[in-house]
């Protein structure tokens, strides 16, 4: 096998804890170097000590980082909704029925529109730095119309998630419960084999705890993995359901009480925040310090969709989350690779070390830092997807 060695890094995030392992806070070695052979990384650590191999790229003095992975992401709709938004910014509230609106319009594509729609968003991630990313069903809601998503979502992404439970689609109003049924039921059936995960909207105006509890259980009875739109709008059961069901993530918790800071500081669940989404519907920011010094682990993701959160950019969540959220450049950059692949429950992700897929990030940039001090910038050098380079600038 060929190894491929990338030295003359200014600073090599590889957010393992002295022994190798992936650790919990971000980890960066300063003049480092990295062997890649194949798809993997082959050895990690400074530039003077680096083995020898077959073809050599000086990264000179750029900072190399682990992939984005954006653990959250709706990337199956058809039509745009910016007129929404600009009546939004003008005033206007914002809630789960604008869903509806993306609906129509998704269940009226093809599948080419719907594909073309996906790959062209696929390609803004990957530009952007993100290596792994997750893609959720939710703008059908019908069994057709879900399946597709999820058939064409698993054409770009491993990481499918069945999102019947989006909202109660318009033809379902006066039986919601129903809706339900059809979720847990024949839906599930035709999107289970698509699928690795199952989640459900848990909100006022969506789908309330009971029901939330009732789709995660039929999900897990077809072997999807648990994860939920939790407490986004206003308090509720969503952080319970998801700690109950042992999900994965808890995505949003945007308002949270004590009780559900305390739940996911002493459980699995990863607290997801999409800070995309309070800057698109200018809500307040979910409260990072408050998760992180319970014990919580906390990841950052997109929500790109678009109603809330129109953005597909994890530099520009990493900005806000250090900006308005005020964590630290190394945390939210630690949240934004290694906490999205917790958030995922991937151990080959978010990290750079033997071992792990060699999914990195050159920055134009000689530190981490750079992507919260200079916002707005187009950073990315370069990204390589499992050893190969997969995108270049400049
Ligand atoms: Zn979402």
């Amino acid at each position: 096998m060929s190894a491929t060695l990338v030295t003359g890094i200014g600073e090599l995030v590889t957010n393992v804890t002295p022994d190798g392992m992936p650790g919990g806070r971000l980890a960066a070695i300063a003049g480092a170097a990295l062997v890649i052979e194949g798809e993997h990384v082959a050895w990690a650590g400074p530039a003077d000590r680096a083995p020898a191999a077959d073809t050599v790229i000086d990264a000179e003095g750029r900072a190399v980082l682990p992939g984005f992975v954006d653990s959250h992401a709706h990337l199956v709709f058809a039509g745009e909704r910016s007129a929404e938004f600009t009546a939004r910014m003008a005033g206007q509230g914002y809630a789960a029925g604008g869903i509806r609106t993306t609906v129509a319009a998704t269940r009226a594509a093809t599948d080419d529109e719907l594909r073309a729609g996906i790959g062209r968003l696929a390609r803004e991630m990957l530009r952007q730095g993100t290596t792994t990313f997750e893609c959720k069903s939710g703008y059908g809601l019908t069994v057709k119309d879900e399946a597709r998503s999820l058939a064409l979502a698993s054409e770009v992404t491993p990481e499918v998630t069945y999102l019947g439970a989006h909202v109660v689609p318009a033809e379902y109003a006066d039986d919601p419960a129903g809706y339900v049924d059809l979720v847990c039921g024949q839906m599930l059936d035709a999107c289970a084999p698509h699928a690795r995960w199952v989640d459900v909207f848990c909100e006022r105006g969506a789908f309330d705890g009971d029901s939330a509890r009732a789709i995660l259980a039929a999900g897990a009875s077809k072997g999807l993995l648990a994860r939920v739109h939790a407490n986004q709008l206003g308090p509720g059961p969503g952080v319970t359901v998801a700690v109950e069901a042992g999900a994965a993530s808890a995505d949003h918790c945007t308002f949270l009480t004590d009780a559900d800071v305390a739940a996911l500081a002493s459980s699995g669940t990863v607290a997801t925040l999409l800070p995309g989404a309070e800057f698109g519907t200018r809500q307040p920011y979910p409260d990072a310090r408050r998760l992180l010094a319970a014990g919580a682990t906390v990841a950052l993701a997109t929500d790109c969709n678009p109603g809330s959160s129109f953005t597909s950019s994890m530099p520009f969540c990493i900005a806000i989350a250090v900006r308005d959220m005020h964590m630290t450049p190394a945390e939210a950059v630690w949240a934004a690779t290694a906490g999205g692949a917790r958030a995922l429950r991937r151990d080959d992700v978010g990290y750079l070390a033997p071992g792990a897929r060699a999914d990195l990030v050159i920055l134009d940039a000689p530190s981490h830092a750079y992507l919260a001090y200079r916002p707005g910038i187009p950073l990315v050098h370069a990204v390589m997807t499992s050893g190969l380079v997969a995108w270049r600038g400049r």
